[in-house]
């Protein structure tokens, strides 16, 4: 019998998971030095906490999620994203009466029942912050701030800067009436889900890929216009401490976000490396989400970064470095067989990565794997070794070698 892994799901194995590994070093590294904490949730929620927060009629709710009936009928969803969870987490167990602002990170699997194609999977990883408790546009553009470091720290190139503002609940629905009043007599030209959204959240039809729907939407009114003095102060000075950071932005009125729980500051981070789907990093303000799930009123700003997207790029760029043992013993004879084990226990014990030929392998062989493990060093041991007190030791990269006492063999690893 063949078993294989789930469609839309992958494994992460070497020499991959250094690279996975390297972003998750510099993403605690980052985003310690903003102040962020790691929060752990867990991967199931009640589906209800997604519904409320996401919105009903979102592509997540309506056709991704993982949603299922466990032994007791209650509703579970595995996490299709993580605000929701954080937020729960943040009312639950009232860490609105802790000193703001709450600062979050995360990193994890979400999962999505999307249809499986290039870069898009039903399991993914994603690295999320959460920031609560500040209303003031400074904590906006620390969070770009934090991103553009986390980008550089990882050498990545091309980025670009997309900022928004989706208003407030005072001022959205005059928009989302200029919206309809606008779309009124395009109906018949939009895609079956825009149709629908027509009725259920025209703001969302500004998100639809579809090239129809886009060219309809071309001359459609700009949220910008519509923004209420505060939102429209909020964002003037978000713009301008961007500006002051020198990080360059571009102001894209088109991006509203595909989810309910957004309130003005929206943002995206694209790379020119990664064509069509090519945000590596999206988030915003979600003003009411913890009044929502039964805290006091908290404004909020998060976001989430696509690993997978982000360690193709590293890798494209030629940027995974993969490690290799300090050094291979390479042992002939059964006493140097077992002088060799001992040998590299004490070694393995200082930090040190030491390996193993093994019994039966000539040492030819042995300095072959050696080779192909792109050891540091080779240290052979064999009777005559162990019967003269000293180790012959080769190293791969100049091919030098020497001899040293056994006992001194750990002071030459230091
Ligand atoms: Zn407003
Ligand atoms: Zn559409």
């Amino acid at each position: 019998m063949k078993y294989s892994a789930l469609k839309g799901v992958h494994d992460i194995f070497p020499p991959d998971i250094y690279t996975w590994q390297r972003v998750e070093e510099v993403v605690e590294n980052v985003f310690s030095a903003y102040g962020f904490q790691e929060l752990r949730a867990p991967v199931i929620e009640s589906t209800e906490i997604f519904i409320r927060s996401i919105g009903e009629t979102t592509d997540i709710v309506e056709k991704e999620m993982y949603t299922f009936p466990d032994k007791a009928g209650r509703r579970i969803t595995l996490r299709p994203e993580g605000t929701a969870p954080a937020v729960r987490c943040y009312v639950e167990h009232h860490l609105y009466n802790l000193p703001s602002p709450q600062k979050f990170f995360y990193s994890g699997p979400m999962f999505r029942y999307e249809r499986p194609q290039a870069g898009r999977f039903r399991q993914f990883f994603q690295i999320g912050a959460e920031a609560f408790g500040v209303a003031e546009p400074k904590i906006d553009a620390e969070i770009l701030s934090m991103l553009r470091l986390l980008f550089e720290r990882l050498g990545l190139q091309g980025l670009n800067f997309e900022v928004n503002s989706i208003g407030c609940e005072k001022c959205r629905p005059g928009y989302r009436k200029a919206l309809i009043d606008f779309f009124s007599d395009k109906l018949d030209g939009f895609c079956l889900d825009c149709k629908r959204r027509y009725d259920q959240n025209p703001l969302r039809i500004l998100d639809c890929k579809v090239e129809a729907c886009v060219k309809l939407r071309a001359d459609a009114p700009r949220v910008t216009d519509f923004l209420c003095d505060e939102c429209k102060e909020h964002f003037n000075t978000f713009l301008s401490y961007l500006k002051s950071l020198d990080i360059p932005h571009i102001i894209n009125p088109n991006m509203v976000r595909g989810l309910d729980y957004y309130t003005r500051t929206t943002f995206e981070v694209t790379c020119e490396d990664l064509g069509a789907q090519n945000a590596i990093a999206a988030g915003g303000r979600y003003d009411g989400l913890v009044e929502d799930f039964g805290g006091p009123p908290t404004p909020a700003i998060g976001f989430a970064v696509g690993m997978e997207r982000i360690v193709s790029l590293l890798k494209s760029s030629g940027g995974q470095h993969i490690p290799s043992p300090e050094v291979l013993i390479a042992a002939v004879g059964q006493s140097g067989e077992r002088e060799g084990l001992v040998i590299a226990n004490r070694l393995r014990d200082k930090g040190i990565w030491a390996e193993l030929g093994y019994a039966g392998n000539s040492l030819k062989s042995q300095l072959r794997k050696a080779d192909r493990l792109a050891a540091g060093y080779v240290l052979i041991i064999g009777d005559d070794e162990i019967a003269s007190g000293r180790l012959k030791w080769k190293r791969l990269s100049d091919s030098s070698q020497g001899e040293i006492p056994i006992a001194e063999v750990y002071d030459f690893f230091k």
